[in-house]
C-alpha cells in the first residue's frame, strides 16, 4: 500500500524482513540498555554484524542508557543502509501510562535523526508490538500518524518512509489504520 502526500512525499506499507529492504536509515526496536535482544533487534544485529554493537558500546559508555521514547544512531554495518536508528519503545501496561505519547516520540526522534543526517528514505518496524506487548490495533494508528504528520511538512528532507511489517496480522492492522 502506498500513499503519496500533496507535497510528493511517500508513505508505504509492505510485509517483509526489514534487514533486506535498502534505505538510507533503518529504524530498530531496541531496548533501553541498547544491549541487543530478540525480535527485530536480533535480526538487525545478526544481519548487520558486530560493528553496530561496538558503536552501541561506545554510546552506552557515554550516556548509560537510552530513555524510552528516544533513539540513538549508529552506522549500519553490513545492512543495506547508511544508518540504524535504535528507538526504545514503551512496554505496554494498560494504555494509561503514557504509552501512546512515548510511542509517538520514538517515531518522532527517528525522523529528527533522519533530518539531521539528511536521510531521504527510512524504514520502520512496528515498534513495541512484539515482546513489549503493545496491541497492534492501538499502535498502528499512532505510528502512522506520527510518520505521516512529519512527511506532510513542506520542509522535510525525507522523501519516503516505509513500514516493513513482519507478519500478515501486523500488515493487516496497519492497512486498516492506513485507510
Ligand atoms: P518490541 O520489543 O519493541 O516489541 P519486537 O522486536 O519484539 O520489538 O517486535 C516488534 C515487531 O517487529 C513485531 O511485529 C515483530 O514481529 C517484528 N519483527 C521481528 N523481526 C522482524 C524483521 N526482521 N523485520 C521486520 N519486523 C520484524
Amino acid at each position: 500500500m502506498t500513499q503519496t502526500l500533496p507535497n510528493g512525499r511517500v508513505l508505504r506499507l509492505m510485509q517483509g524482513d526489514i534487514t533486506r529492504v535498502a534505505v538510507d536509515a533503518m529504524c530498530n526496536a531496541a531496548n533501553s540498555a541498547l544491549a541487543g535482544g530478540g525480535g527485530v533487534d536480533g535480526a538487525i544485529h545478526r544481519a548487520g554484524g558486530p560493528s553496530i554493537m561496538r558503536e552501541l558500546d561506545q554510546i552506552r559508555a557515554r550516556i548509560g542508557h537510552c530513555p524510552t521514547g528516544s533513539a540513538v544512531a549508529t552506522g549500519a554495518g553490513n545492512l543495506p543502509a547508511k544508518w540504524v536508528f535504535h528507538a526504545v519503545g514503551p512496554v505496554y501496561q494498560d494504555g494509561r501510562h503514557g504509552e501512546a505519547g512515548l510511542l509517538m516520540s520514538c517515531y518522532a526522534t527517528c525522523l529528527a535523526l533522519a533530518e539531521e543526517r539528511g536521510a531521504e528514505t527510512l524504514s520502520f518496524p512496528s515498534i513495541s508490538t512484539g515482546v513489549y506487548g503493545y496491541p497492534v490495533d492501538e499502535a498502528a494508528p499512532v505510528a502512522l500518524r506520527a510518520v505521516k504528520e512529519h512527511l506532510a511538512r513542506e520542509d522535510t528532507r525525507v522523501r519516503e518512509a516505509v513500514f516493513v511489517l513482519f507478519d500478515q496480522w501486523t500488515l493487516e492492522a496497519y492497512s486498516r489504520a492506513f485507510s
